[in-house]
This record gives C-alpha cells, sequence and structure tokens, in this order.
C-alpha cells in the first residue's frame, strides 16, 4: 500500500520547515531517505532505504543512510518499528498504531483499533513509573508465509 503522494509532499515540506527551526539540515540526502520512509507501509530497513534512495542518488552510501535513519528516529521525525532478523526497522506512520509483524518473514503491518478490547495496562508495567502509550504488536504468520507453508506441505 502506498501513501496518498500530496500527503508525502506536505509532510516533507512540514520536515523540511521542521528541520529548519531545530537547526538541522534538511539536506537532499536527508529528505529523500525520509521520503523513502513515509511513501511506505513496509517499516522497511537501512538496506531497503538504501536500495529505494540509491535510485536517486547513486553516490549515498549505506552508512550514511543508515545514521540518517537513526538521527530521524533521535529527533522524533520517524519511529523505530521494532528489529527483525537482526536490523533495525523504520516507520514513517507517526499516528498511533500497532503493528502485526510475521515471525518468518519479517513483515511488519500497521492496524488501528478503536476499540482496545478492555485491554487494561498491567499494574505490572505502572510499577515501573508513568505510563504513556499502549503499543501492540501481534506476532504470527502472515497470509503468504502460510500460503508457502502449506504448499510445502502437499509435496
Ligand atoms: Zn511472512
Ligand atoms: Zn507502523
Amino acid at each position: 500500500m502506498k501513501a496518498d503522494p500530496t500527503h508525502i509532499e506536505e509532510r516533507i515540506r512540514a520536515f523540511q520547515e521542521a528541520c529548519r527551526r531545530a537547526g538541522a539540515k534538511a539536506t537532499h540526502q536527508r529528505t529523500e531517505i525520509f521520503r523513502a520512509v513515509i511513501a511506505t507501509d513496509s517499516h522497511p530497513d537501512a538496506q531497503a532505504v538504501y536500495r529505494q534512495v540509491k535510485e536517486r542518488i547513486p553516490s549515498i552510501s549505506l552508512d550514511t543512510v543508515y545514521r540518517n535513519l537513526k538521527l530521524l528516529a533521535e529527533k522524533g521525525f520517524l519511529q523505530i518499528a521494532g528489529t527483525s532478523h537482526d536490523s533495525l526497522r523504520f516507520d514513517g506512520n507517526m499516528a498511533h498504531h500497532h503493528h502485526f509483524s510475521c515471525t518468518r518473514c519479517g513483515m511488519i503491518r500497521d492496524f488501528v483499533t478503536d476499540d482496545p478490547q478492555g485491554l487494561k495496562i498491567p499494574e505490572e508495567a505502572c510499577a515501573f513509573g508513568e505510563v504513556q502509550s499502549l503499543h501492540l504488536e501481534v506476532k504470527g504468520i502472515c497470509a503468504a508465509c502460510r500460503k508457502k507453508l502449506k504448499a510445502k506441505d502437499k509435496k
């Protein structure tokens, strides 16, 4: 699923303005890295962002992409969606949402739920300090992986 293009341009403008206000440069590289993450809901890792940005900026290095992704997450422009297969995954969706993650292929998809289904923050968690939000990570095997597994079983 691709994000709405006009929405992406809006977010990029807001991003560039916020950078200016924070005294950080919204360089061409940084802007393209940001664009690559917010244009997809696939929660890419640095490798995937690198592959995409390289099409527009062939001279960019994986290290530059990685450092900028970390910086963007630190500054609150992106979120870190967790890790899978040893790599950090980045999330351009800054609205409150939850994740389904596939334990086989590492697919991460967003979902929102209006009804928190009576989810109560466990007291055990509250004991550590002030709770600010509740994030769910539902783990499982995605439909595509299920299909592949079934096909394998038949052999
Ligand atoms: Zn999967
Ligand atoms: Zn997400």
